[in-house]
């Protein structure tokens, strides 16, 4: 195996890095040369030889052939010499023109190894959070990463495994912010995966689709690369999609009922699991909880009757604030955005606007079939929940 070292000797004004640092870096060794060594370099080239497969900064293990390119310090500046060694013996071989080739062939792994981490590190783009996205269910998207998560080995017969990949966009929406996760396909003629979690990663922006894939044996050890840049077809499972849309616009329209019923308290916690949704705000019901219940209710049916659209925009901080506490002050916008992104998806359900990152249906007459309603009222500790869900 040729292993290629790269070295780098400075002039003694430079640091003299410790051994353990080295170590950490790659197989370097000190004092060999009696040289310097520069440890952002020899980062770098750590990092472009294992890029580029090569091995990099290598100690040379005993009688292997070990060719490097070392920089030199000459009378009046820097050579690049290319030098050889097998066993110990070491020989520079040419000076110059290969060591800037190899040198170059570093510059260029760098920049494709940058390309290739801000590839891999994208945010994924979420198209259901505008609008026409909400109602979009397939896309074409490009596999970012791929991993298969367990191999359960089945010789003679096609294996189930776990699969997670990370695609430049999206239409299925990841559990969270009150919301189960979608559930649905990904496909292309490599495989299909039945995606049954998907979560996001808040820091990264980085959504991961998990599910199995149903694959031939021999095709396993090379699935995870073939995945990789191939494009491939996302369908969001349209009946899940549709129940946990209009479980979370149900939810919603308890917050517009609850302002239709003077009760201005600020939400805190939305639950719009099918297994009994809820939402939850800060403060008591002053009047009785019963008859408050049944204005509420009525409130409620009056809202789905006036079949009233739903709207969605991302808009600038400013005016998601005007937007949002234009009736009481029960939002605090900037807790929703960050200082690099001053933008808030504003969700308007039953004329009642709240910053929301979920799916909707297009309007509260959609919530009439299966006959969303207020089931119930507790108060304790200063939390008021609202139960609500389909009709029994
Ligand atoms: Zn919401």
């Amino acid at each position: 195996m040729i292993q290629h070292r790269i070295q780098l000797d400075l002039p003694p004004t430079a640091r003299r890095i410790p051994k353990s640092l080295l170590q950490s870096v790659g197989d370097a060794r000190v004092g060999e040369h009696g040289g310097y060594y520069a440890p952002a370099f020899l980062v770098v080239v750590e990092v472009v030889g294992l890029l580029l497969g090569l091995d990099a900064v290598g100690g040379g293990d005993g009688g292997e052939l070990d060719v490097g390119v070392e920089v030199w310090e000459g009378g009046a500046g820097f050579d690049v010499v290319v030098v050889a060694s097998f066993a110990g013996a070491e020989v520079a071989v040419t000076h110059c023109v290969w060591g800037v080739y190899y040198l170059g062939l570093c510059v260029l792994g760098l920049v494709l190894a940058c390309a290739k981490m801000t590839d891999d590190n994208q945010a994924t783009e979420l198209l259901y959070l505008t609008y026409d996205g909400n109602f979009k269910l397939e896309t074409e998207a490009t596999v970012l990463h791929c991993q298969i998560i367990s191999n359960v080995s089945k010789p003679d017969a096609d294996q189930s495994v776990r699969i997670e990949l990370q695609l430049n966009q999206t239409t299925m929406h990841p559990q969270g912010g009150g919301q189960p996760t979608d559930l649905g396909t990904i496909s292309c003629d490599l495989m299909e995966a039945h995606i049954d979690k998907v979560t996001i990663d808040r820091g990264t922006g980085i959504v991961t689709h998990a599910g199995s894939i149903s694959i031939p044996h021999g095709d396993m050890d090379t699935i995870e690369s073939s995945m990789k840049s191939k494009s491939v077809q996302v369908s969001v499972d349209p009946c899940n999609r549709r129940i946990l849309s209009e479980c979370h616009t149900a939810g919603h329209v308890v917050d517009a009922a609850m302002a239709k019923c003077q009760a201005l308290l600020p939400p805190t916690k939305g639950y719009h699991f099918m297994d009994g949704p809820y939402v939850e705000y800060k403060g008591n019901i002053i009047e009785n909880k019963d008859e408050f219940l049944d204005k509420l209710k009525q409130a409620y049916c009056q809202l789905i009757e006036e079949d009233i659209k739903t709207t969605i925009e991302t808009v600038h901080m400013d005016e998601a604030e005007s937007i949002c506490n234009r009736v009481a002050k029960n939002f605090t916008i900037a807790d929703f955005c960050t200082e690099e992104n001053p933008y808030v998806r504003i969700v308007s359900v039953a004329g009642f606007s709240c910053p929301c990152g979920g799916t909707h249906v297009k309007s509260t007459g959609e919530l009439k079939e299966r006959g969303w309603c207020v089931k119930g009222l507790r108060c304790k500790k200063g939390v008021v929940r609202v139960r609500y869900g389909p009709k029994d």
